[in-house]
């Protein structure tokens, strides 16, 4: 199949034809459609196959498309566990976002808290961060979540893993609310946290696994 046959906005479709990718992997292919349809949901799949754009696209279709909830509040975050992989998400991000009118915004750790408390008071529609650092923001209320449409996990077994739990706890509790759609991504399903948080986080998720993991 191609990226043509999913509802996607001509803006994202013009990028990936940009990008060179014209055939979804098979997450994509499988998580594409859940995001879409507004539903929770649990993928894993191996590194290298394509996670991020499997919930960059519904993200950015989902702002696209919906009603704010709140002018100021964002409207998407996106958690990762390192500046590294953060920063590889963001540039994915940055290329989207680009043929929109939208802003997306990276809030690590190890940065100017000071410099990204202004940041954020310009209020963002897409937020790219690591747990411990954004959870400081919303503990000063640099942040509010209240107006969160999307929440996406990415590589959750290896946030749990450096001990985010209680942030992306606080963090969910912050954005809890009818509306608000959670995507989870992991390498492996196999790591005993994962249901836990999946538990209290994901609302009748649907399950997508591609391949073994790893
Ligand atoms: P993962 O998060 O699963 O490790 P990434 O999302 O980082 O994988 O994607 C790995 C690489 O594959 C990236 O360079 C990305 O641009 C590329 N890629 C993603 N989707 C496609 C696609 N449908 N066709 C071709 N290349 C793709
Ligand atoms: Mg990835």
């Amino acid at each position: 199949m191609q990226f043509t046959e999913f509802s996607l906005d001509t803006r994202l479709l013009q990028t990936l034809d940009h990008m060179g990718i014209t055939t979804p992997t098979e997450i994509q292919e499988k998580a594409i459609p859940v995001g879409l349809a507004g539903k929770d949901l649990m993928a894993s799949s191996k590194t290298g196959s394509g996670k991020t754009l499997a919930f960059l696209l519904p993200a950015m279709q989902r702002v696209i498309s919906s009603r704010a909830l709140s002018k100021r509040d964002p409207r998407v975050l996106i958690l990762l566990p390192t500046r590294e992989l953060a920063n590889q998400v963001y540039s994915q991000l940055r290329l989207l976002v680009a043929n929109t009118q939208y802003k997306a915004m990276k809030i690590l750790g190890g940065e100017n808290f000071n410099d990204q408390a202004k940041l954020l008071s310009r209020d963002p529609h897409f937020i790219v961060a690591t747990p411990g650092r954004l959870a400081d923001h919303l503990a000063q209320h640099h942040i509010h979540l209240n107006g969160l449409e999307l929440l996406i996990l990415d590589e959750a077994d290896r946030m749990l893993d450096l001990g985010f739990a209680q942030q992306l706890k606080a963090i969910n509790a912050a954005a809890d609310h009818k509306r608000r759609q959670t995507l989870m991504f992991s390498a492996t399903l196999d790591h005993g946290e994962i249901n836990e948080i999946a538990a209290e986080l994901l609302k009748e998720p649907k399950h997508v696994a591609v391949g073994a993991g790893n």
